[in-house]
């Protein structure tokens, strides 16, 4: 017997950090440097054969054109079980907006037991010149992260990898 299971995941993080061009590559392996800002919330599903046993699909849920009010409906939240939160290395005032999503995170979503779903940090446009930050390992450590990445969505970088790190500690919670 194979053990299915649907995992809802979220993507948040400033406008223009680059979730819509992770959440393509990931799920359909293109990007481009022109996508839209869809209205509303969006979702991609990804099957991933995880091993002889397992299939995940993941369904990554995109948010678009409210990334400026700084925190979405419990309507977005309910029932994710992890989540993506993405800067742009480029612009630090991405990066000093991390905090606020991942608390707008645990405020509105807790496991059964009362704990916060697991939450990867993702270093966007890791292609570029970065601007001056902190350590991104202390950070995520120090701010209940699970993971960091240092990724690329316009060169493929990490982005498996932190989805299934992501993946990896969301069964960890099954
Ligand atoms: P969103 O608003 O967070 O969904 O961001 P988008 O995915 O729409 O990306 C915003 C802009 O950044 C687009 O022009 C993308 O092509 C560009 N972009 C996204 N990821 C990367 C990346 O890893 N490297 C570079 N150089 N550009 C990126
Ligand atoms: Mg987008």
């Amino acid at each position: 017997m194979q053990l299915e299971l649907l995992f809802k995941v979220l993507v948040v993080g400033d406008l223009g950090v680059g979730k819509t061009s992770i959440i393509k590559r990931f799920v359909h392996q293109v990007f481009s440097q022109h996508y839209r800002a869809t209205i509303g919330v969006d979702f991609a599903l990804k099957v991933l054969h995880w091993d002889k046993d397992t299939v995940i699909r993941l369904q990554l849920w995109d948010i678009a054109g409210q990334e400026r009010y700084g925190n979405m409906t419990r309507v977005y939240y309910r029932e994710a079980v992890g989540a993506l939160v993405v800067f742009d290395v480029t612009r630090a005032s991405t990066f000093e907006a991390v905090l606020k999503w991942k608390d707008d995170l645990d405020s509105k979503l807790t496991l059964n037991h009362g704990r916060p779903v697991p939450a990867v940090l993702l270093a966007n446009k890791s292609d570029q010149i970065a601007c001056q930050l902190p350590k991104l390992d202390s950070f995520g450590r120090e701010n209940g992260f699970v993971g960091w990445f240092e990724t690329s969505a316009k060169e493929n970088t990490n982005i498996e990898e932190a989805v299934r790190c992501l993946v990896e500690h969301i069964l960890n919670n099954e």
